[in-house]
């Protein structure tokens, strides 16, 4: 596979690598990993992180793996597995054989912990969980001992072995570090490393009735693989003294260094998974990869590109403090890819009726439009156009404001690609007062230059042949969030934007996109970019996805700013 090179800027991160390579640790060796909990489908925040983790592999000409962190039985399944692969793959970034499963190192696991428990560092406890919360103190006070911590270490093996074999109920024992219960910070007041729990596992049906816990599982499944830089998000900072304790306890050499980075939280949506999946259950929205969503599948189907999506993770840039990205700029990026790429078409998305009445009936004239202002390469496609076309019936104003450059009465406008029209007539329906059909007339010599007379005409509009058109449904997408921090709100879905989908079931576009294959994308004249959807797409009856509109606000912010 193509793999991509994304540009490189300097950061905290890479001053680690640089200054570890300079040390000469690790063998000169840079060995990174993805490490997906397979509970959900990866989101805009993951795709940070794969651009982050693939892109320094791809940097210092190391190596990343792919690993399933599926240590929690709960919710994982080979569906989010398949998805997440499918996901990467898509974003550009490959693994070769480096796809890993935590749950293949179940065994080693275990070995690792009976290790730790013949070093007398780690005993098996029997207090329930509340009383471990009890006994783990609070940020001001210090915890207490555990009365089971100083069993014999031939005890703990016989209890931890018997853990294993199913011998006790659920939350009956856990196994234990024994490191300091006084320790200023939390997390290293005899963490959890092992607990029961019954519940069959995906990949390992019901062969462990124990699983072990993330802070001990994650650093021992990066000394695993060799992995040199295990780069995480900054909620695990307080953990990393955990992760080297385990580590420096059980690894000889080469040990694994654990880098923690902000997330990333993009505004107008949610990036939590537990969230992201309540919007799927709950049905709010159709799917995972509904185009709403800020899934890497939901923003596939809506039309952003790879290429994109690297774009803004490379703006954006990695960093050690939280903060709120603001969607505008990863739709900046969407468009400036898109600008490049997408052929252009016409689409009326809410078609009024115009009828030429200068124009012979009968005739029509294939006009040969570029499919790409500024790039010969893609060709020229062509129009047809007729005496009857639809035209956008907010192009048309009955009693417009000054300022307006588009139809009106007694005005003239411009059809991209074609005539210049003028307003005669209109026809309304009778009862409702509807604006039902226009009636033109168009300027013969206007097709290659303007007016005869040197007159100006201010607007273009695009338009159809009606008897061309195919009929097209259309959908527009809102943002899925009225609030710009959704994922701050405790009862976010309070916030949800009843108007983020609106169908268009009457829109007509020309001949030429009839074939859209799924996936595909155009520039709609005027409209924004579009992508035929990748599920409901069929031949000849294109589904479109609004990807985004052609006005760029984040060039207006950032023009502000600067
Ligand atoms: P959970 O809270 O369920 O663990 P998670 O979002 O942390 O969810 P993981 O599958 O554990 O999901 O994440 C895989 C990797 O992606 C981790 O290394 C995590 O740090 C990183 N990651 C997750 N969310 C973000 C985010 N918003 N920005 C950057 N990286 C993220
Ligand atoms: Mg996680």
């Amino acid at each position: 596979m193509q793999q991509p090179v994304t540009p490189s800027p300097t950061d905290f991160i890479r001053d680690i690598i640089d200054n570890d390579l300079c040390a000469g640790k690790n063998e000169g060796r840079v060995a990174t990993r993805f490490p997906p909990e397979p509970n959900g489908y990866i989101h805009i925040g993951h795709a940070k992180s794969v651009c982050l983790n693939f892109g320094l592999a791809l940097q210092y000409k190391g190596t990343c793996n792919l690993r399933m962190d599926d240590t929690d039985p709960i919710g994982e399944s080979m569906e989010y597995v398949e998805s997440i692969i499918r996901d990467i793959r898509w974003l550009g970034f490959d693994w070769d054989q480096r796809l890993f499963y935590a749950s293949d190192y179940f065994e080693k696991l275990y070995a690792f912990a009976v290790k730790l428990i013949k070093k007398g560092v780690a005993y098996v406890c029997s207090l329930n969980a509340d009383e471990i919360r009890e006994y783990r103190g609070t940020f001001t006070e210090p915890g207490k001992d555990s009365p089971y911590r100083n069993r014999l270490v031939k005890e703990n093996l016989d209890l931890f072995a018997r853990m294993r074999a199913g011998e006790f109920p659920d939350g009956a024992h856990t196994l234990r570090a024994k490191i300091d219960m006084a320790a200023p910070n939390i997390v290293m007041r005899d963490p959890i490393l092992y607990r029961i729990k019954r519940e069959p596992h995906y990949r390992t049906g019901n062969k462990w009735v124990i699983y072990p816990m993330y802070d001990f599982a994650h650093c021992l499944s990066d000394a695993l693989e060799n992995i040199t830089h295990s780069i995480c998000t900054l909620e695990f900072e307080n953990n990393r003294p955990l992760y080297d304790w385990i580590v420096e306890r059980l690894i000889e050499k080469n040990r694994p260094r654990q880098i923690e980075f902000a997330r990333l939280n993009l505004s107008y949506t949610v990036l939590s998974k537990r969230r992201l999946i309540e919007l799927v259950q709950k049905k709010y929205v159709n799917g995972w990869d509904d185009p709403r969503m800020p899934t890497v599948s939901g923003m596939r189907r809506r039309g952003y590109t790879p290429e994109a999506i690297r774009q803004f993770c490379a703006a954006i840039g990695v960093a050690k403090n939280d903060n709120l990205i603001d969607v505008a700029l990863l739709e900046h990026c969407v468009r400036e890819d898109l600008n490049e790429r997408a052929p252009r078409a016409m689409c009326v998305l809410r078609p009024l009726k115009v009828i030429i009445d200068n124009y012979p009936e009968g005739k029509v004239q294939q006009l040969n439009c570029a499919n790409h202002p500024k790039r010969p390469d893609m060709g020229t496609r062509g129009v047809p156009f007729s005496r009857e076309i639809y035209i956008e019936r907010e192009d048309f104003m009955e009693n417009p404001p000054k300022k307006y450059n588009r139809l009106a009465p007694g005005r003239e406008v411009r059809l991209r690609n074609a005539y210049v029209i003028k307003f005669e007539k209109m026809v309304k329906d009778e009862k409702s007062g509807e604006i039902i059909e226009l009636h033109c007339s168009y300027a013969p010599e206007t097709l290659e230059g303007p007016p005869a007379d040197g007159r100006k005409v201010q607007g273009v509009i695009h338009w159809v042949s009606t008897e061309h058109a195919i009929p097209v449904e259309v959908r527009l997408y809102d943002r899925l969030f009225t609030i710009s921090n959704p994922g701050a709100e405790e009862e976010f879905l309070k916030f949800l934007n009843p108007s983020s989908l609106e169908i268009l079931q009457n829109s007509m576009a020309e001949q030429s996109i009839a074939d859209a294959r799924p996936l595909l994308s155009y520039q709609f004249e005027r409209q924004g970019y579009f992508c035929a959807d990748e599920n409901d797409t069929k031949p000849g009856k294109p589904v479109f996805n609004r990807i985004v509109p052609l006005r760029d606000s984040w060039t207006k912010i950032s023009e502000k700013e600067a």
